[in-house]
């Protein structure tokens, strides 16, 4: 294995991810979690305080492996830099005031300096304090197992699907040769609708995947599912290193990872849509119709029952008074028996994404199914001929006259721009719902990962700023990986009492529809590169949800609540609770979350406002149709799976006519190649 870290610097970071999660006696560990005691064996709870990041299994060869994969060469040569100059005299001196280096200093002086680090005015030291910290609990909370067992994280095995569409992947070969009337590039929400849709009108569909698809025969554990069916294993951020950005990237795309939330478009943003960019579809029977379609093909119902999360939330959010509703599910009407595994790919077929509806439809239909990263499309003028895919270094060009991206909104507005279509709107306003956890830590134990996910949502906040936008507040996915990822670090011991707690946990979501946005631009390696920090208005509506989020957890009797607000403590029953919400609302929170992607190659009837015009066909070109969330003109409120769907439908509509009618688009209007 090729080392991406030196010994020394290796042992740096080890210094610090030991300091971020530090040995405790067992004593020091059930002093601060009583609780414990009753609830894990003796030898579990000496094991979880003794332990430490540079002992556990597989962590060390994890961090050698997954930075080098998924960050970039100048990001990881930032790193280095730094720990070089943790170790000489000098830079400890600049960094620490100490001329002692980090490593060589004893842990409650390390501690002392993370701490100081993360609430510091210079912008470099709480960078280094978030990229360093974090980068330590994410490799910790991935790869020990003794945390799973303090926090009782078994799941019941997944029930396997009882059978399961066997796909098969042509080669590139295969595909060079075959003879397409579309490619669609992307299998995720809005490329599996298409897919459906035009192979059962008989056309000859070409669906072309980066991401792996796993075998349904098998459950795959939270790391793995992390590790492998994200975008860049949840590693990458938007340039400013504020918004962590988590997106599918896997058969099936988000469909297949996502939370099965399936909520339609608010009645303030379709008119939003329909109004500020002329698109009168969104206040039409015609999008009622679509919602409705694609919600009957997944049969999205409404659950049966909440898990003790929803329970919570939702008994708080009423002795709030605050508006709130139930959350359907895409799951085909019947129980669906994934607990939160789901999000690891949903083997037992309950929630009817990509890889258990939309994908085998178009499969039975004819679609056929390609494993390639499409680098750009290729055009003879102004007409799209085809795509050219890459297949380890090989590239290989598979011809079509029509092409549908649907490759999500971080990649979708990267293959346009690799394809030189200039088009100055492709990417020019991505929205991501900056998103915050609001963590409730209770007496009783919540049982956080059990039943469906999602299943409830508290609107009281979503019409804060005119126009529909605002936070909505929602229940978040409790694995023990992902939800403790923006779980503030206030202190190794504080921490490592925090993680053993997280069976008492109830962890609420503020999803703010965001007013403001971002743009998508090529790093020099010619990837997606996101350039996005969160706004003035943005961050006062989430931090008003937050203050919302906290007030329901608050409602319900939590003895503590943790947010993610720089500096703030967690505030703990007999704390001035006044006092504490007004820190709350004048402190942004520290880092951001982002599920949901929208609107980089948004739709708008005017070329100088949208890349793509009403009916998704990218303007400038000819034989180029947007169907995935990029095409939204802005952020859609509510979760956008069941929205960007929808779209996708109306959009190959009218892809399915004009290939029925023996065109393939309309004559190329807007900026010229
Ligand atoms: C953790 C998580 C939970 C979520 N939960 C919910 C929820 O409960 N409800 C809800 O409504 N929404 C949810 N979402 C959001 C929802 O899944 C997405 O908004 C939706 O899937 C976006 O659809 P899309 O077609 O734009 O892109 P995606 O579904 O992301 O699909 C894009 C696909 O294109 C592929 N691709 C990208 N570039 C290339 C390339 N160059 N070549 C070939 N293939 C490429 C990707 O690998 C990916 O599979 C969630 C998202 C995440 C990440």
């Amino acid at each position: 294995m090729k080392h991406a870290f030196t010994r020394e610097e290796e042992r740096t970071l080890m210094a610090v991810f030991d300091t971020a999660i530090p040995a405790m006696t067992a004593a020091e560990l059930l002093e601060l979690v009583p609780s414990l005691a009753n609830e894990v064996d003796e030898k579990t709870v000496a094991a979880f305080a003794a332990e430490v990041p540079s002992q556990v299994p597989g962590l060390r060869e994890e961090l050698h492996t997954i930075l080098p994969a998924h960050v970039t060469p100048e990001k990881i040569a930032e790193l280095k830099m730094v720990l070089r100059l943790m170790r000489g005299y000098l830079g400890s001196l600049a960094l620490t005031g100490s001329l002692t280096p980090f490593e060589s200093q004893p842990l409650a002086v390390r501690q002392k300096q993370l701490l100081a680090w993360k609430v510091s005015v210079i912008p470099v030291y709480r960078k280094l304090y978030d990229t360093l910290v974090k980068l330590g609990v994410a490799l910790y909370t991935r790869n020990s197992a003794t945390f799973r067992k303090v926090v009782r994280y078994d799941p019941a095995p997944v029930p396997l699907a009882k059978s399961y569409y066997d796909f098969s992947f042509m080669s590139v070969v295969e595909a060079a040769q075959g003879k397409w009337d579309a490619i669609i590039i992307g299998s995720g929400s809005g490329g599996g609708v298409a897919a459906k849709a035009m192979s059962e009108a008989g056309m000859r569909v070409l669906v072309i995947e980066k991401g792996e698809h796993f075998d349904q025969s098998q459950s795959y554990p939270e790391p793995f599912a992390l590790n492998n069916m994200f975008e860049r294993a949840i590693l990458m951020s938007t340039q400013d290193d504020s918004v962590a950005l988590l997106a599918g990237a896997v058969f099936g795309g988000g469909s297949t990872i996502n939370w099965a939330a399936s909520l339609q478009t608010t009645a303030a943003v379709r008119e939003n849509w329909a109004n500020e960019f002329n698109l009168p579809y969104f206040t039409s029977p015609e999008f009622q119709a679509d919602l409705d379609y694609v919600c009957d093909v997944m049969g999205v119902s409404v659950p049966k029952d909440h898990n003790t999360q929803n329970k919570i939330f939702l008994e708080g959010a009423r002795r709030m008074g605050y508006i709130r509703a139930v959350v359907p599910q895409n799951d085909g009407g019947e129980d669906h028996g994934c607990g939160h595994a789901c999000a690891n790919g949903c083997v037992s077929g309950g929630k009817k994404g990509g890889v258990h509806k939309w994908l085998v439809d178009a499969a039975v239909a004819g679609a056929s199914f390609l494993r390639a990263d499409v680098r750009r499309l290729e055009f003879t003028k102004r007409v799209a001929t085809g795509v050219t895919v890459r297949v380890g270094k090989e590239e290989t060009v598979i011809a079509a006259p029509r092409i549908i991206v649907a490759g999500g909104s971080i990649n979708s507005p990267a293959i346009l721009l690799r394809s030189k279509v200039r088009n100055p709107r492709v990417g020019a306003s991505i929205y991501v719902h900056p998103t915050n956890y609001v963590y409730g830590v209770f007496k009783e134990d919540t049982h956080p990962t059990d039943g469906v996910i999602l299943t409830a949502v508290v609107e009281e906040f979503a019409n804060m700023t005119p126009g529909g936008y605002g936070p909505r507040i929602e229940t978040g996915l409790m694995q023990p990986v992902l939800s403790t990822t923006l779980l503030p670090w206030a202190g190794g011991q504080v921490h490592k009492a925090r993680l053993a707690r997280h069976s008492h946990m109830v962890g609420l979501i503020v999803i703010t529809r965001d007013k403001d946005s971002g743009r998508v631009t090529l790093d020099k390696y010619g990837d997606a590169a996101v350039n996005y920090s969160v706004s003035a208005t943005d961050a006062h509506n989430i931090q008003t949800g937050t203050i919302g989020a906290a007030e329901i957890l608050h409602a319900m009797g939590a003895e503590e609540i943790i947010v993610a607000a720089r500096g703030v403590p967690s505030w703990k029953t007999g704390d001035d609770w006044a006092t504490w919400k007004e820190q709350v609302r004048v402190t942004r929170p520290a880092s951001y979350g982002s599920a949901h992607q929208m609107g980089s190659n948004r739709m708008s009837s005017r070329p100088a406002d949208g890349a793509c015009d009403p009916n998704g066909a990218l303007y400038g070109v000819n034989g180029v149709w947007v169907a995935d969330a990029s095409v939204l003109p802005t952020s859609s409120g509510v979760n956008p799976m069941i929205t960007t769907m929808a779209v996708a439908q109306k959009i190959v509509r009218g892809v399915v006519d004009g290939w029925r009618g023996g065109s393939v688009a309309a004559p190329a209007t807007g900026p010229r190649l």
